[in-house]
């Protein structure tokens, strides 16, 4: 019982604050009990999703998000922003120690604004980029033009050969000898072999140009040492913090100390307002828990899983872009057998296995539609399932693309999907 009289409480708003979600807002509060009861029940194959920790959960959803926290630590234009100072601290030395880098922001709401951010800092309107076709495995923000990096930029698209879809560095060479970019931008959303980061150094050195690294992807890989780093090549190393990285919904920049004051105005007061200091407190556990030895088990696990699914999808008939994965995830071109991504898509989450639908390189059909469907393993091994389960999965997934999400055997492939959901409970 408050200790504030019941008419004072109604007139201040006060008889909000300790009610029940429940109480407070029934609809929400069931969209998120189905929500949970979504997740619980499904196979989650989307490659850039993953279950966090309670741990994270609990600082996502603590009292900082009541406070303003405009500026940087020690430098802020509010006040009251001392417990706020020694979460962003220590987010920040955290995410250093993590990725080996010189310079950490902690503060960008997302993987797209942290993109966004090293071109605030470093371009001006009508310079030269070159990044990953969107089609090739790319992603939206490195120049594609229905983003801002596209509509902002001259935009040079380099790709993967025909032949064995890798990237192609002589393309890649070539292309900046012609068009001579400011900055050239690697790293990709849907694509399932080593980057040679090394490499892209050379070709941006060759041309003058700056390089970002935009590894939103393959962050929980490269921390723990299973895909080779690009903080030592890299101008820029961008990243969203939610994928294999395991953390809350957000962004990360990583420069060398000599860009570090251009980065942090394009953040702040560049792009964004008041930081999201409850988002970064729960940066700060995930990047606490990537630390961890358990978490570099975690990350070899995640690698077995995505070869052992790819090989098995690909044993039931399938054929897998490049021919199968050295990450996490891995594309399968599910017209080699006349499904569509997009049917493939619903027929899959009809038995509760979730996927994305993507384009594969060289595409034929529409992007809306689609031939591929790309797959990841970071949210099924969050949940503790291993190599004998992958096959499980396989089997499933080709049982009921190969019946063309015939009901009944929709249904037997449900049944299979909450028996392993069951045997493995995601908290
Ligand atoms: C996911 C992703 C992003 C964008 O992250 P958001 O947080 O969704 O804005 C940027 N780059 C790459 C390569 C990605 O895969």
């Amino acid at each position: 019982m408050s200790a504030i009289k019941e008419e004072q409480r109604a007139a201040t708003g006060h008889d909000f604050l300790d009610r029940p979600l429940r109480d407070v807002d029934p609809e929400i509060a069931d969209a998120i009990a189905l929500e949970t009861k979504r997740q619980n029940d499904t196979l989650e194959l989307i490659a850039s999703e993953n279950h966090v920790s309670k741990a994270v959960l609990t600082a996502t959803g603590s009292v900082f998000t009541n406070k303003y926290a405009e500026g940087y630590p020690g430098k802020r234009y509010y006040g009251g922003c001392g417990p706020t100072d020694i979460v962003e601290n220590i987010a920040i030395e955290r995410a250093k120690k993590l990725f080996g880098a010189e310079h950490a922001n902690v503060q960008p709401h997302s993987g797209s604004q942290a993109n966004m951010s090293v071109y605030f800092a470093m371009l001006q309107p009508a310079d030269t980029i070159m990044g990953m076709d969107l089609a090739h495995g790319g992603h939206l923000t490195h120049g594609h033009p229905l983003s801002y990096s596209g509509r902002d930029f001259n935009v040079v698209a380099y790709h993967v050969r025909k032949d064995d879809e890798l990237i192609d560095y002589e393309e890649m060479q070539t292309l900046a000898e012609q068009s001579k970019p400011k900055l050239i931008v690697c790293g990709a959303s849907a694509y399932s072999r080593i980057i040679d980061f090394k490499r892209i150094r050379e070709i941006a050195d060759s041309v003058g140009a700056l390089m970002m690294a935009d590894i939103a992807h393959i962050a929980g890989l490269v921390v723990t040492g299973h895909h080779p780093s690009p903080v030592p090549y890299a101008d820029f190393v961008t990243t969203t913090t939610h994928k294999t990285l395991r953390g809350p919904r957000a962004g990360l920049v990583l420069c060398k100390e000599k860009y570090a004051k251009e980065l942090d105005r394009a953040v702040f007061p560049g792009l964004q307002g008041g930081p999201l200091v409850h988002v970064i407190a729960a940066k700060a556990v995930a990047f606490n828990e990537a630390l961890s030895p358990e978490f570099r088990e975690y990350q070899a696990q995640v690698i077995r899983n995505a070869r052992a699914l790819a090989a098995a999808v690909a044993d039931t008939g399938f054929r897998i872009v490049s021919g199968g994965t050295d990450n996490h995830l891995f594309m399968t071109d599910v017209f080699s057998k006349g499904i569509t991504g997009k049917d493939g898509q619903n027929i899959l989450e009809a038995a509760n296995i979730t996927v994305n639908k993507n384009t594969i390189p060289f595409d034929t059909q529409k992007p809306m539609v689609a031939s591929g469907i790309r797959m990841g393993s970071p949210a099924v091994t969050t949940r503790g399932l291993r190599e004998p389960e992958m096959k499980t999965i396989a089997t499933l997934i080709a049982r009921v693309l190969d019946a063309k999400g015939d009901l009944a055997v929709t249904e037997e492939v449900k049944r299979g999907v909450k028996e392993l959901c069951d045997r493995f409970p995601i908290y």
